[in-house]
């Protein structure tokens, strides 16, 4: 499948258009954004470990009943995709508390939760993400009432998969951000990327970080983390 003209460039990837008018590009940068883009950065190999990541788990949910966007690795960095509408809303989940969660409601780090929780932010960057309930998300007629329990039941089946597949590789997942988009026919599958961008991993037994808070924090070793994830990852899956 030929690369046709760049429709999009983020902070993370590009998107380019192919002769199918179903079908994307994704390429995969090494480019590192935090804090809503204030942080910027470079993590040398980022774009080949998150594409490969994120097509291996996505392949892994398929085999789990999960609709995907993915289709076909292209090359280390590039990915064939379906074409979705997104849906603009930033589904997190987290299974221990972290990161804004802790800072939001006054609690330390490390909470285990007896059930996974789950939030939605509106996926807009000029008004930094804010957080919505799902009955905002009905009102911004952002999605439908039918989507949203779709949405809501494939992330905690996600969660369910992803948290089972990384405690295999000695891992907990501590939280995560999905994105879902609608084919043309209206089905919701999930779409962007399932990375350590995304995602927050940490060894299980040393609590060491294995994800982006490296990069947030400055905690150094950055790139040795996203190996060391990977490498977990393809001896497991
Ligand atoms: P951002 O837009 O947040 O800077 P990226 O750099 O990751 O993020 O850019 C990828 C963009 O492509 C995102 O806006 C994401 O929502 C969108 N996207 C991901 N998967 C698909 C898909 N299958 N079809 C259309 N758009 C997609
Ligand atoms: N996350 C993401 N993109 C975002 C915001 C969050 O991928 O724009 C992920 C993040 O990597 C973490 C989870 O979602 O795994 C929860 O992030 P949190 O809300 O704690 O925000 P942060 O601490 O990143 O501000």
């Amino acid at each position: 499948m030929e690369k046709k003209e760049q429709l999009y460039e983020g902070k993370a990837k590009k998107v380019f258009a192919t002769e199918d008018p179903e079908l994307l590009i994704v390429a995969y940068k090494d480019d590192a954004t935090a804090f809503n883009g204030l942080k910027k950065g470079t993590i040398s190999g980022k774009g080949i470990i998150n594409n490969q990541m994120s097509n291996r788990l996505m392949s892994m949910l398929e085999s789990k009943g999960i609709p995907t966007h993915y289709v076909q690795e292209l090359s280390q960095r590039e990915t064939l995709v379906k074409k979705v509408q997104i849906v603009p809303l930033e589904v997190i989940v987290r299974n221990i508390s972290a990161g804004s969660f802790s800072k939001r409601y006054g609690v330390q780090e490390g909470i285990v939760f007896q059930q996974p929780t789950i939030e939605f932010s509106y996926k807009n960057d000029e008004l930094g993400d804010p957080l919505l309930n799902t009955r905002h998300a009905l009102a911004l007629e952002l999605a439908t009432q039918e989507e949203i329990a779709t949405i809501e039941d494939y992330s905690f089946r996600i969660n369910e998969a992803l948290k089972s597949f990384w405690l295999s590789c000695g891992v907990t997942l501590v939280d995560f951000k999905l994105e879902f988009g609608r084919l043309q026919d209206g089905t919701i599958v999930l779409a962007d990327e399932i990375s350590p961008d995304t995602c927050r991993l940490r060894d299980s037994k040393t609590g060491e970080k294995l994800d982006k808070d490296r990069f947030r924090r400055d905690l150094g070793g950055v790139e040795e983390a996203y190996g060391e994830i990977m490498r977990r990852l393809e001896a497991n899956i």
